[in-house]
């Protein structure tokens, strides 16, 4: 009898211990904390970098890829009901649309207020940039010697008369560029600047940056307006005929005698529906880390914001510049003006 007792006693002690462990286990999984990212960006290197980090935080990154547009379009579309911590994306005109439409949250770290550069995050912390790009102007090196060149301004000269190669105004690039040339010049200057290019295009536009410096080497013009990242990609491509266009052309960093050249970044926010902040903030202030932004700068060859951190080999040569440190909050807020500009001068 006492060993009957006995075995049930010993039976119910193993079924209570496992499902003690049961519950543990399932504790631990609900422990186990997410943040979910929507990006736009697919490098490999990125999967790296997160991985680094649920490494040492625990922290999960759930990715969501779409294109920016769409991602910005998802989070208004879900509401109050996505799943998004954190939108990361590129040009800060789409960051302020992303806050002005309410989608994003301010957030406070004393590390991100002390290693950002004020121009290049929201005043009111609603994002912040990660990786500068210029907007450069890459010319012929067998037509153009970059003494030839000088300002944004001076491209309106009749010496450039079909030989500029841009893309289409519906492009964001283009209008933050528009956007900062109306905040530093006024609206008047900026519309006789953008009346000018047209006059001086060598094509109508058509492609994206890396199609106007192949339009280069084709010869169907002399100067191309780019985001130096993707002379980057030309160069380093796979493609024979791309890395041939990249090698064509110098690079020239205009406006280094005034108000420097035009910049932007790639950047990152908080959903204003997450409910992860203090983590979210967190993986910010991991991707700005210095060991971080040298891999996450030069995986798409764009300048760290970090000021410790190294710039790639490539970015070293192209030499310093004087980047236009107009707060990029303003492309955003100038951004319809633009708009408007490119359709008055009939900039397709
Ligand atoms: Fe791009």
């Amino acid at each position: 009898m006492i060993r009957i007792y006995s075995l049930f006693f010993s039976l119910f002690l193993v079924t209570s211990c496992t499902n003690e462990n049961k519950e543990n286990n399932l504790e631990k999984q609900n422990e186990r904390e997410y943040l979910t990212l929507y990006t736009h960006r697919h490098y490999d290197s990125d999967k790296l970098i997160f991985k680094r980090f649920e490494e040492t935080t625990g922290i999960i990154i759930n990715v969501v890829k779409a294109s920016a547009d769409e991602l910005i379009q998802k989070m208004e579309t879900e509401g109050n009901q996505s799943p998004a911590d954190l939108l990361l994306t590129v040009d800060a005109g789409r960051l302020v649309r992303a806050k002005n439409k309410n989608l994003l949250q301010s957030a406070n770290s004393d590390i991100l207020n002390s290693t950002i550069p004020m121009h290049l995050k929201d005043s009111s912390n609603y994002w912040f940039g990660l990786t500068k790009r210029a907007r450069v102007i890459v010319y012929n090196k067998e037509t153009v010697t970059s003494s030839d060149l000088a300002d944004y301004e001076d491209l309106v000269n009749e010496k450039w008369k079909n030989k500029i190669l841009i893309r289409s105004s519906n492009n964001i690039y283009n209008q933050s560029l528009m956007a900062s040339i109306i905040a530093n010049k006024g609206i008047d200057s900026a519309k006789v600047w953008a009346e000018g290019i047209v006059n001086n295009f060598a094509r109508s536009p058509k492609g994206n940056d890396r199609d106007q410096v192949k339009a280069i080497l084709a010869k169907e013009g002399d100067l191309a307006i780019i985001n130096t990242y993707y002379l980057g990609k030309l160069i380093n491509s796979k493609d024979s005929n791309e890395v041939a266009a990249g090698n064509a052309v110098g690079i020239f960093f205009p406006n280094q005698e005034n108000r420097g050249t035009h910049i932007n970044v790639s950047g990152i926010g908080i959903a204003k529906n997450s409910k992860n902040k203090l983590n979210a903030i967190k993986f910010i202030e991991y991707l700005i880390s210095e060991e971080v932004q040298e891999i996450f700068a030069n995986a798409n060859y764009e300048y760290p914001v970090n000021k410790y951190a190294k710039s790639s080999k490539l970015l070293e040569s192209w030499g310093e510049f004087k980047e236009d440190k107009l707060s990029l909050t303003k492309l955003g807020e100038l951004n319809k003006k633009a708009v408007i500009l490119f359709d008055e001068v009939k900039w397709p």
